[in-house]
């Protein structure tokens, strides 16, 4: 009888937190991490730093709806497809798809330094060149844009990478290609001179949040402090169809997880700092 009635008060309080998050897609609160420096709401390019296809969907779906909803442009990195390019190649870019970003904003590496699996180190100077790169041929791309198009560009910082966002240093699952992803984020953010870009880690929960699923959305609020922000997943439905396109990986646990896991409904971001030492 006692076991029942944990089962019946667990169950309401998930299907309230649910409740919440619904409601938070028909009435969505502007997190201060989507707005600018100046405070505004002016459209920006944030570039997402991930280690496999699927990272997107399973991890950080809250992020790229919140970020998307409100029309800022997220650009994908992927370090890995896993020694089975196309295929997952393919899987990225549809899952893009459901997540409202266009093929041209995804980038899927087929590197030799980077192939998916524990044991194998990335190397974190070659990742920050990697990242270097990214951001500068998007910044060459919209200056390209802007005069073919005859736009009015007032400074590069307009049009560039706002902000990047990744992993934190225990990767949410604790792969070694997260952490190390992580670890190529600093790099870059530690020798850049562009100081005006922001890197974002995604906060790694324990276990026990990490599989309360929209539970975790209370906790979440609760401990974000300083330099943090939690942000809600307008559209939960859309993460699980996004992850669905990844058939290769679509097995019984990972849509137990998508469905069961904290990340598919709340992501807690925090400012990587770039004073720190690596
Ligand atoms: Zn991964």
């Amino acid at each position: 009888m006692e076991w029942f009635l944990i089962f019946v008060s667990v169950a309401v309080v998930w299907l309230a937190s649910l409740c919440k998050i619904l409601h938070s897609s028909f009435y969505p609160n502007q997190s201060p991490f989507l707005n600018n420096n100046a405070g505004s709401i002016q459209k920006k390019n944030v570039l997402l730093v991930i280690a496999h296809p699927d990272d997107e969907s399973m991890f950080f779906s809250p992020t790229i709806n919140q970020l998307t909803s409100r029309g800022h442009n997220v650009h994908i990195l992927c370090m890995s497809t896993d020694g089975i390019g196309d295929v997952r190649k393919e899987e990225l870019y549809r899952a893009s798809a459901i997540l409202k970003l266009p093929l041209q904003q995804v980038t899927a590496l087929d590197h030799p330094d980077f192939q998916d699996g524990f044991g194998k180190v990335w190397n974190s100077n070659k990742l920050a060149k990697i990242v270097e790169k990214k951001i500068f041929a998007h910044a060459i791309d919209m200056v390209y844009q802007s005069l073919f198009h005859n736009l009015q560009v007032a400074t590069p910082h307009h049009q560039s990478i706002w902000k990047i966002i990744t992993f934190d240093n225990y990767g949410v699952s604790g792969h070694c290609n997260h952490r190390d992803v992580h670890q190529g984020v600093r790099r870059f953010i530690l020798d850049t001179s562009k100081r005006y870009i922001e890197a974002w880690e995604l906060v790694s929960s324990n276990i026990v949040r990490k599989y309360s699923g929209p539970i975790d959305i209370w906790l979440s609020f609760w401990s974000v402090k300083g330099e943090m922000h939690c942000l809600v997943n307008e559209h939960p439905l859309r993460s699980y169809a996004a992850m669905s396109q990844h058939l290769s990986q679509w097995v019984w646990f990972r849509k137990l997880f998508v469905s069961f896991s904290s990340y598919t409904y709340v992501n807690t971001l925090r400012k990587i700092n770039n004073g720190q030492v690596l």
